[in-house]
């Protein structure tokens, strides 16, 4: 007899530290949009890995990618060339509009990456004195569990018992400019945010205040570093969430879908004025830039290029939007997001969000909670609209009240 979920539960909890709370669904394989657990039950996937899994899983072209890959190099460590890099650099810039890039593995690799070269930057170009550079962060961040980033971060819960903490950074309320403009003085470096907040419930900031933001690191000399690492690659209907507003970062962090939902992958992409400021010995990363990464990420660029799932994200995502919009005052008290993107506050009275995800879950839908009463929704881009409806269905039906 094969063991069944309860068993592969039960060796996570004494065999894996306790530091996430899964829906107790067991995975064991994946196809598009759709997964299927150790039991055989088949669950339509709503969460996408956190974005990661943005052309759902193993999309055939990025499969084949990566087994091509298998097959030839899939680590050489940057001592050495290899002819996957400069390949998927040059691609992924061009790709973007940037003009370098930094190939690491995580989302957090990639947002301290971008932490060190705002810093450089800010001594060596704008002349800030030695070890006084500030960067500007919004409230409700979210860029990560590293040292230095959960020290900008205002959730206790992924700060207790971690400090002490990296200096540095200024806090402001997400989707206030004058509260930006108030905050930036000669000694800051860059501004760090997320285009659409992920992790804080799919938060899209009030029309215009990217832009402005821009406006204000142009007026005073500050880098626009943008955290697209959940809100890029498609996710918003657009390839960057900056795109919306026509805006350009200095640099932008990415990650997550970049490996295709198959290795780890990140990058900070921008301009060569930052990013030209790197010199030999100054970062790096054993596995960052691998032949196998490479390899993936040149496919997930070339499905990129093609603009189908920016419009496959746009226009299934404007359905998805229309009819979450319609629950709203049916269990339902708000939902905000763009694209194949949303969070779904759950009306006062109604279930948990993590009521709600079991529910979810026993209808064959997964996705996830966020800060107890929000549901986020981020199917993949691959989905049909007729999955996305039954998934909806279940939505409407475990939230009425
Ligand atoms: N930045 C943003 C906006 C994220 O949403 C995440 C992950 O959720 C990260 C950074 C961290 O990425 P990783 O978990 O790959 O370190």
């Amino acid at each position: 007899r094969a063991a069944g979920s309860a068993e592969f539960i039960a060796l996570d909890e004494q065999w894996s530290t306790h530091n996430y709370h899964p829906l107790p669904v067991v995975i064991a394989e994946g196809e598009g949009a759709w997964v299927t657990d150790v039991d055989g039950r088949r669950y339509l996937d709503f969460l996408s890995g956190y974005s990661a899994l943005n052309f759902g899983h193993r999309h055939p072209a990025l499969v084949e990618a990566a087994v091509a890959q298998l097959g030839r190099a899939t680590l050489t460590s940057r001592a050495f060339h290899h002819d996957q890099l400069g390949p998927f650099c040059r691609e992924l810039a061009e790709l973007t509009g940037t003009d370098v890039v930094l190939p690491m593995n995580t989302g957090a690799e990639a947002v301290e990456s971008a932490v060190k070269l705002a810093r450089k930057w800010a001594y060596r170009v704008k002349g800030v004195p030695a070890n006084t550079a500030e960067i500007i962060v919004a409230g409700s961040n979210f860029h990560g569990r590293t040292t230095t980033i959960v020290s900008f971060s205002d959730d206790e819960t992924a700060r207790a018992d971690f400090g002490p903490f990296t200096p540095g950074f200024v806090a402001v309320e997400y989707g206030d400019a004058a509260a930006l403009a108030a905050a930036i003085t000669d000694r800051t470096a860059a501004v760090l945010l997320e285009p659409v907040q992920g992790e804080a419930g799919v938060v899209v900031p009030p029309d215009g205040y990217l832009a402005e933001v821009r406006r204000l690191c142009d007026d005073a000399g500050v880098l626009m570093i943008a955290d697209e690492i959940q809100s890029g690659l498609a996710r918003t209907g657009t390839l960057l969430a900056l795109d919306h507003e026509r805006v350009r970062a200095d640099l932008y962090t990415l990650g997550k879908a970049l490996g295709g939902g198959i290795v780890p992958v990140s990058a900070v992409v921008g301009t060569r004025e930052v990013l030209g400021l790197l010199k030999p010995g100054e970062h790096g990363s054993t596995f960052g830039g691998n032949p196998l990464a490479c390899a993936v990420g040149r496919a997930v660029v070339r499905l990129l290029a093609t603009g189908e799932f920016q419009q496959r994200s746009a226009a299934l995502g404007a359905h998805l939007h229309d009819r979450l919009a319609g629950l709203v005052g049916d269990g339902v008290s708000a939902v905000r997001g763009r694209g194949l993107w949303a969070g779904v506050d759950i009306a006062p009275g109604g279930p948990t969000g993590k009521q709600a995800s079991l529910a979810l879950a026993e209808r064959g839908v997964l996705c996830k909670e966020t800060h107890g009463t929000t549901l986020r929704i981020a199917p993949p881009l691959v989905i049909t609209q007729e999955e996305l409806d039954r998934g909806i269905d279940a939505i409407a039906e475990v939230l009425a009240h």
